[in-house]
């Protein structure tokens, strides 16, 4: 079975025996400051870092949700402002929740079917911390690929780029030293139960977020580092789903494999609606388009001559 809603995905069906595992093992109850939950946590980073091709000097971080990422990234990474560039309902939010915080944040929207031209943005900018974009669109099925990410990663100046990547990262292959920041939940491409989001940060963004240093929330990432060096988080984390993360990340094939799989599919997925259907995509952009989510409008029937 497919499902096309942007979210949650089906999940995978060991999770089942998964969660039979983590009860019987007494993962539920087991302390989080404990050896074998932090036994746990390093072994998570180090398969995750693995199975996704995760540059080895990247931080990885444990946190609840996508939309607690955005908060987290305005209050310990934008003292200022950060500019979004958004195609659709899920780069829009992002930009809302940061302007509520930082008011001078910049949102510039394009169409699902336009691709920005960035020598047009105001780049680099040093008044800028950190320069925001949607890498797979859910709520209308757009990517913006590999090329563009490098274009405006050479743009940057002084800024930082974050991507949310909530609906691709674990499913394709991704140029993580192109970004700082990169983050998911996992109930899209993990095939998880939603509650826990992961985010990868190059060296280049630590070192900023410890330099700004902000220390006045519990989840701010200064706090996550210090307890991170000890694979500890700041507040009793999401165990189980930890655990889960670290079953499904060691049955997994290596992105490679995902990727090309989620290609095979979506490539299909098209194939069929083109050749079967009166249905077309809503969004021109070219093929091999992103994967298990699609969006389709009615295509007037083709005249037959
Ligand atoms: C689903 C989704 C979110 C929100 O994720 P939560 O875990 O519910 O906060 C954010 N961004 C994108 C691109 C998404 O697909």
């Amino acid at each position: 079975m497919y499902t096309f809603n942007p979210g949650p995905s089906q999940v995978y069906p060991q999770v089942r025996q998964y969660l039979q595992d983590a009860f019987d093992e007494g993962w539920l109850s087991a302390p989080h400051r404990g050896e074998r939950f932090t036994g746990l946590m390093r072994q998570t980073v180090a398969e995750l870092k693995n199975k996704l091709n995760v540059p080895q000097d990247y931080t990885v971080f444990f946190m609840n949700s996508a939309t607690e990422c955005w908060e987290v990234l305005t209050q310990s990474l934008t003292p200022r402002k950060s500019f979004h560039l958004y195609s659709g309902a899920f780069g829009e939010k992002w930009y809302d929740y940061a302007k509520a915080l930082r008011p001078a944040t910049i949102g510039i929207p394009f169409g699902p079917d336009e691709l920005p031209d960035v020598t047009t943005l105001p780049l680099p900018d040093q008044e800028i911390d950190l320069v925001c974009i949607t890498q797979n669109e859910t709520s209308n099925a757009t990517q913006l690929r590999d090329g563009f990410i490098l274009n405006l990663y050479n743009r940057l100046g002084n800024s930082l780029l974050a991507v949310d990547a909530t609906s691709s990262l674990g499913g394709i292959q991704m140029k993580y030293i192109k970004a700082d920041i990169w983050y998911a939940s996992v109930q899209k491409c993990f095939g998880l139960p939603a509650g826990l989001s992961l985010m990868l940060l190059s060296p280049r963004a630590v070192d900023r977020f410890r330099q700004i240093n902000e220390r006045s929330h519990y989840n701010s990432l200064t706090a996550q580092y210090e307890k991170m060096l000890n694979y500890q988080t700041t507040h009793t984390p999401n165990v189980l789903g930890i655990y889960l993360l670290s079953r499904v990340l060691q049955d997994r094939e290596p992105i490679k494999t995902v990727h090309q799989h989620l290609q095979e599919r979506a490539t299909k997925l098209y194939d069929y609606f083109e050749q079967a259907t009166q249905l077309s995509p809503l969004s021109p952009t070219p093929r091999p388009a992103p994967p298990p989510l699609w969006a389709c409008k009615a295509r007037p029937p083709s005249s037959t001559t």
